[in-house]
């Protein structure tokens, strides 16, 4: 395909994208930092799909919210992430393998949008989300039942494939669960042209999270969540191969792949340009 630009054994890279579709404003520090001060402002939160593509394969990371979830917990909803998919051409009826980082309401709702895909996830996220954690709702809120039943419904059609700690999901495409926000969340190694990039997904929501080495306030455990940034930083090739999850700094410092996408979609498997953090 690519043929001699790579060397002989590596994968054939992936293109990477980061979608924004949602986004979420007027946060105190304490909203995004365990000790964070309740009267200082801090960062907006974006929220994303991701999509690692080459000619062979297709990966859709996540399937974000729909206009309930953005109604009920005040958050701005640009575009379904199904809607946002198609702004790269993809159709969500023909999307076959979508890795859920975690089942949280923000990044494994609108399962319905994605007729033939197989839903992949860690043991022990489903076993978390359906378990009895959930008996406690500190640890439940970031869910939606909704969602959870939803994603039990399609385990019961066939459409889930489960993994535990590390699967190579395609030569240059690995999960590897962190745990830390949620019993089961995994990230996602993908190799590009640029090396390999992590995409992170809530093991670090903000760059400032894992730059300060603060944990986010909704987590399931603090040692695995810190643990979880010692892995992102193990598995990527440097720090600016980390793509946390809710940055908006993320659609400031990667290029957007046609300017009419600005604001919208940006390429991850081009280098960051950090003058413009
Ligand atoms: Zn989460
Ligand atoms: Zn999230």
């Amino acid at each position: 395909m690519n043929g001699t630009r790579y060397a002989r054994g590596e994968p054939e890279p992936f293109e990477l994208f980061a979608i924004r579709y949602a986004h979420h404003g007027g946060r105190r520090a304490s909203d995004n930092f365990i000790g964070g001060d309740i009267h200082e402002a801090a960062s907006d939160l974006d929220y994303f799909v991701w999509v690692a593509r080459r000619a062979d394969k297709t990966f859709v990371m996540d399937t974000g919210f729909g206009p309930e979830a953005a109604q009920a917990r005040a958050r701005e909803l640009f575009r379904l992430p199904a809607e946002a998919l198609r702004l790269i051409g993809l159709e969500p009826e023909r999307i076959d393998d979508i890795i859920l980082t975690h089942l949280h309401y923000d990044h494994a709702g609108t399962l319905d949008s994605f007729p033939r895909a197989r839903f992949h996830v860690q043991d022990a996220e489903s076993a978390y989300a359906t378990g009895r954690c959930m008996c406690h709702p500190f640890l439940r809120h970031p869910y939606d039942v909704e969602n959870v039943v939803a994603f039990v419904r399609h385990l019961y059609c066939g459409r889930v494939i489960f993994h535990d700690y590390v699967t190579e999901l395609a030569d240059g495409l690995t999960l590897h669960r962190v745990g830390g926000h949620s019993a089961g969340l995994q990230v996602v190694r993908v190799w590009t042209r640029r090396g390999w990039v992590v995409i992170a997904s809530d093991a670090t929501h903000l760059y400032a999270n894992l730059q300060r080495r603060l944990p986010f306030p909704a987590v399931y455990n603090v040692g695995d969540m810190m643990e979880g940034h010692e892995m992102l930083r193990h598995l990527a090739d440097s720090e600016d191969h980390i793509v946390p999850g809710h940055d908006p700094l993320v659609m400031k410092i990667y290029p957007a792949p046609a300017s009419d996408l600005a604001g919208m979609v940006v390429r991850l498997d081009k280098g960051p340009d950090l003058s413009r953090a």
